[in-house]
């Protein structure tokens, strides 16, 4: 270990590189993208965007106001109703969203740089996970972009003309999204509204903005009509109350807490009723039986905790494991902790970087240090890492109840809950275990038998179940049931929603 207490060296994976962009960071005016141009924001004010692995600033961007809001908001407007955009062949539009996807994947690499180095994470898991889901997104939307279609019933009475339904462009979209995935939410929500003829105004993290500002530049290369795409970087209860509570927006699409969702949900009430995706927070289980591969469930337990350091919407976090198996699966999961690397996310060999900030470091450790008073033990971790940046250690809880904190509030750190079931628990009651929570994103399943596993699909209540590994796929809907969500992302399902039907009675 060095002298910071990270496990490896904080060298950059291409110091040339990253020295660029460092510089080039440093001097980027703070600006907001509106109708096609780069301007500052109509208060001047600012805002630090900081390193999570030093606590260093990086760069500054503007601090958007509703006055921000309002401009971005009329330009997109704009460019919907008088614009181009929704009115082009599909096609072309597909074609604009292939050239955007092609310009993002010629500067993959100083993508995952900017990501490492604005929200922390591993440049092998953006290279890895990131960067390929989000542009198989793009591109998967961009196909979509021609199959969006309307309706002709058959004839269903006897007035003479015709009858059949439009699907629309839905209108001026807002885009809120959290840091843990800046780049991918951002392009996913993006290419949606984009596919189906929207505008947009996107709000990003302010925690980790920088990949959205550079998305948006790279639509002004490719051709995108001025006013299409607009970018206001902000605070949350600033820029992002204004957007959910603009009379003039049609839909919100917004990834973040569910905290967050509900204030959204009754601001679009209270204003203008606009529609909304909301992808929210999670506690997902992972179910271990004693007949799974207790190999390969352990390494992609203990991978999945500490991908973007716990700070994964998804991310297994309860894990109830079988008694019997309880003490050989601990076992194999310590070992694959201790082999986890730590060190900036842009560090060569790195595993897992920090976490974003001290804020959220100290929060997870409030909810750590509450069940370590009612009775769970830390078989690993259990705190931060001391030295600069917002590092944490990977932590393994056990003796851990339902009731406790850890096992019920969305920690987004990398903290592994586990409790044990009975071995002769059924299906029904293994399910219940799990479904104990009000949230429902995500579940994990490690089981052989097809019984237990088809039994546990149908009683999961969760807007997706992995059994045996992996993660999602730009192609699958994506989303949760309970407090974790409203609707689902992806394909031609997330498209939907992006759309809105028009039935048309043509008489003559
Ligand atoms: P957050 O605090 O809810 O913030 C998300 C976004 O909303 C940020 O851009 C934030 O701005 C903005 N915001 C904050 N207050 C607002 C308000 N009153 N009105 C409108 N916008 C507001 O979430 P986060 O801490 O950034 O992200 C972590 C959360 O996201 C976790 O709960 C995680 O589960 C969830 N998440 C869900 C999914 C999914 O697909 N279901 C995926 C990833 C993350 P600021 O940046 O300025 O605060
Ligand atoms: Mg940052």
């Amino acid at each position: 270990m060095n002298d910071d207490n990270r496990d490896i060296a904080a060298m950059p994976d291409n110091g040339e590189a990253f020295a660029r962009l460092r510089a080039q960071l440093a001097t980027q005016a703070p600006a907001l993208l509106i109708d096609g141009r780069w301007q500052a924001c109509a208060s001047g004010a600012t805002l630090e965007v900081d390193d999570p692995a030093t606590g260093e600033r990086i760069a500054r961007i503007a601090a958007g106001d509703a006055d921000d809001v309002d401009r971005a908001v009329a330009a997109a407007r704009r460019a919907f109703r008088d614009g181009p955009w929704p009115r082009l062949p599909p096609s072309r539009r597909a074609a604009a969203l292939f050239a955007l996807a092609d310009a993002i994947e010629r500067e993959q690499d100083e993508f995952a740089l900017l990501e490492a180095l604005d929200a922390g994470h591993s440049l092998a898991s953006i290279r890895r996970g990131d960067l390929p889901l989000g542009l198989r997104s793009l591109r998967d939307y961009a196909g979509w972009a021609t199959k969006i279609a309307g309706e002709v019933p058959m004839r269903a009475s006897e007035q003479a003309g015709m009858d059949y339904f439009l699907r629309e462009p839905i209108g001026v979209v807002a885009i809120v999204t959290p840091w843990n995935a800046p780049f991918l939410m951002v392009l996913q929500k993006l290419a949606a509204a984009l596919a189906a003829g929207c505008t947009v105004v996107i709000k990003p993290a302010e925690l980790a903005p920088l990949s959205a500002l550079r998305i948006g530049e790279l639509c002004r290369h490719v051709g995108i009509p001025d006013g299409v795409v607009n970018i206001v970087t902000g605070t949350g209860p600033t820029a992002g109350q204004a957007l959910a509570e603009h009379a003039d927006v049609d839909l919100i699409s917004f990834t973040g807490s569910t905290q967050v969702g509900q204030s959204i949900m009754a601001a679009a009430a209270r204003s203008n009723l606009k529609r909304m995706v909301l992808e929210l927070g999670g506690k997902s289980p992972v179910l271990v039986f004693a007949d799974a591969d207790l190999d390969k469930a352990a390494r992609a337990i203990v991978g999945e905790i500490a991908f973007k350091s716990g700070q994964y919407c998804a991310a297994g976090s309860r894990l109830f494991v079988q008694r019997s198996i309880q003490d050989a699966l601990l076992e194999r999961m310590q070992a694959a902790m201790d082999g986890i690397r730590i060190g900036a996310g842009y560090a060569q060999g790195s595993d897992m970087g920090p976490m974003i900030s001290q804020r959220q470091r100290e929060r997870a450790q409030a909810i750590v240090d509450h069940s370590l008073g009612e009775g769970a033990q830390a078989l690993r971790g259990g705190r931060a890492r001391p030295g600069p940046g917002y590092f944490y250690e990977p932590t393994l809880l056990t003796q851990a109840t339902p009731k406790m904190r850890i096992a019920r509030e969305e920690i987004f750190a990398p903290v592994l809950t586990v409790m044990a079931f009975d071995d002769d628990a059924t299906p029904a009651q293994v399910a219940a275990l799990a479904n104990d929570s009000h949230y429902g994103l995500s579940a994990k399943l490690w089981a052989r038998d097809l019984g237990t596993v088809h039994e546990l699909i149908g009683r999961l209540q969760s807007g997706q179940v992995i059994v045996n590994g992996g993660g999602g796929e730009a192609t699958l809907p994506f989303g949760g049931v309970k407090q974790s969500g409203y609707g689902r992302e992806n394909g031609h399902v997330g498209l939907s929603a992006y759309t809105e039907i028009k039935a048309v009675r043509l008489g003559y």
